[in-house]
C-alpha cells in the first residue's frame, strides 16, 4: 500500500513531477530536488511505503542497493565526479525528513567543501563492551 501524504509515493505514482534518471521492476532513481552537488541523487523501493532501514523487506532492500551500484557508476560517469558518498537517514533523529526509506547518492568533487562527520575515540574498554552489546542483538 502506498501512503497517500507520501511525496515519494506521489513520485513513484507520476502523481507529482521529478527528474528520473533510472527505474525497474522495484526501484526508480530521481534527482534530489535540492543536491549538495549537482547529480545527487535519490534511489527508492517502488512496492509500497517502508519507513527506513528497520522496515523495508530483504528484497526491496537488495534491489535498492543494486540499483544504487548502478547508478553511482552512471552519476560518477556523468557528473565527471572524484567519487561518491552514499548517505542515508533512518528515523528523525538520524535526520530522515522523508518517511519513505530512500539512499543519497551525492557526487564528490575536488574542494566541493562538504564535511563529513567528526569523530572521537572509544575510552579504555568502552569498544569491547559495546561490541558485545551489538553481538548480543544476534
Ligand atoms: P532525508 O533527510 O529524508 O534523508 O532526505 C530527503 C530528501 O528528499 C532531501 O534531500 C530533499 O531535498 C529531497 N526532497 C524533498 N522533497 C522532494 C521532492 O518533492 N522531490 C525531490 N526530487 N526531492 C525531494
Ligand atoms: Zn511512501
Amino acid at each position: 500500500m502506498k501512503s497517500s501524504d507520501c511525496i515519494f509515493c506521489k513520485i513513484v505514482a507520476g502523481d507529482i513531477p521529478a527528474d528520473a534518471v533510472y527505474e525497474d521492476e522495484k526501484t526508480l532513481a530521481f534527482l534530489d530536488i535540492r543536491p549538495v552537488n549537482a547529480g545527487h541523487t535519490l534511489v527508492v523501493p517502488k512496492n509500497g511505503h517502508p519507513h527506513n532501514i528497520f522496515d523495508v523487506s530483504a528484497a526491496d532492500w537488495a534491489a535498492v542497493s543494486e540499483t544504487v551500484r548502478k547508478v553511482s557508476l552512471a552519476v560518477e560517469k556523468a557528473m565527471s565526479a572524484r567519487g561518491i558518498n552514499l548517505m542515508m537517514n533512518n528515523r528523525e533523529h538520524a535526520g530522515q525528513v522523508v518517511d519513505h526509506v530512500h539512499l543519497h547518492i551525492i557526487p564528490r568533487f575536488a574542494g566541493d567543501g562538504l564535511k563529513l562527520w567528526p569523530q572521537h575515540p572509544y575510552k579504555e574498554g568502552e569498544a569491547e563492551a559495546v561490541a558485545e552489546k551489538i553481538r548480543a542483538q544476534f
